[in-house]
């Protein structure tokens, strides 16, 4: 889809910041009261670094490492990305893989060296990781039985804070979903003063969120950069991509915000409302 007007825009910076996809954003957009982040890649930088692996069973930590990377060399995920260059950087050898397969929001699967491994949430996998739990952790499993937890880290955005500030000044209710665990999500919640979160969602909880919110009368903008997000963007009064997205994402878009700057989400708000004042 062509992107279609950017127009009476506030400052040269937006012009080609901001994309506007369809007419209707322009009467929707100040009807909005809430709005809803992604967490990873879109508050956070989604740019993970693996922190700590904890085997178990008898495996090493090298081999946990090695089963995980040589199947998240097939995944596009910031996790994926984040454990393949742990093993690079190890020097490890990848497996040959068969019968990949990923869930958005879950993790992914197939056959390595002719066992069954897979890397995904712990909540999904059955395990509960006591490692470290300020950290994203992601399960690894050989033929159904754990081989270890990889503990993984990444940041809040530069921006996102005063972003989410400058938001709850103009009015906004600002909640943040996310398919993380709980602790990881509670923390970034803190540190950003978001007015709620909602944790270890998969795409289809966020779509429910979305729903529940709409339901009490509230007319709801969602955030987000990811796959995983593409359902819920469509389900938002107004879904918004932010930065270097996803193609699905920015598909499912109804606004584009080109460069990947939290801050340029109240810029877009402040703008509408300006639009729709001269436009009455
Ligand atoms: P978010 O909603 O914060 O953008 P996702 O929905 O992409 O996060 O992922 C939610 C969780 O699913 C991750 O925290 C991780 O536990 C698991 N997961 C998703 N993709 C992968 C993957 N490629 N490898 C391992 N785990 C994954
Ligand atoms: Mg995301």
């Amino acid at each position: 889809a062509i992107p279609m007007v950017a127009y009476r825009v506030s400052t040269l910076s937006s012009v080609r910041s901001i994309v506007i996809k369809k007419r209707e954003v322009l009467d929707v957009s100040p009807r909005v009261d809430t709005i809803v982040f992604d967490k990873t890649g879109t508050l956070t930088t989604g740019a993970f670094k693996v922190v700590q692996i904890a085997p178990a069973n008898g495996h090493a930590a090298d081999e946990v490492l090695r089963l995980a990377a040589s199947l998240e060399a097939f995944s596009p995920h910031p996790i994926a990305k984040a454990i393949v260059s742990e093993a690079r950087e190890r020097g490890i050898a990848l497996l040959s893989v068969e019968e990949f397969t990923s869930v958005p929001g879950v993790g992914v699967r197939g056959r390595v060296a002719g066992r069954t491994v897979t890397v995904s949430s712990p909540r999904y996998s059955g395990v509960d990781p006591w490692v470290d739990t300020s950290g994203t952790a992601v399960v690894v499993a050989v033929d159904g039985v754990e081989a270890g937890v990889i503990v993984l880290r990444d940041q809040v955005k530069p921006g996102a804070a005063e972003a989410i500030g400058e938001l709850k000044k103009m009015g906004y209710r600002v909640y943040m979903l996310t398919g993380d665990r709980e602790e990881v999500a509670r923390r970034v919640a803190e540190e950003l003063e978001l007015d709620g979160y909602f944790a270890e969602l998969l795409p289809e909880d966020k779509v429910s969120i979305i729903s529940e919110l709409q339901s009490k009368g509230h007319v709801v903008a969602m955030i987000g950069d990811g796959v995983n997000d593409a359902p819920a963007l469509v389900k938002a009064d107004l879904g918004i991509a932010l930065g270097a997205g996803t193609d699905i994402a920015i598909e499912s878009a109804d606004v584009v915000l080109v460069r990947d700057d939290p801050m340029l989400v109240p810029e877009f708000f402040k703008l509408m409302k300006k639009t729709y004042r001269k436009m009455k």
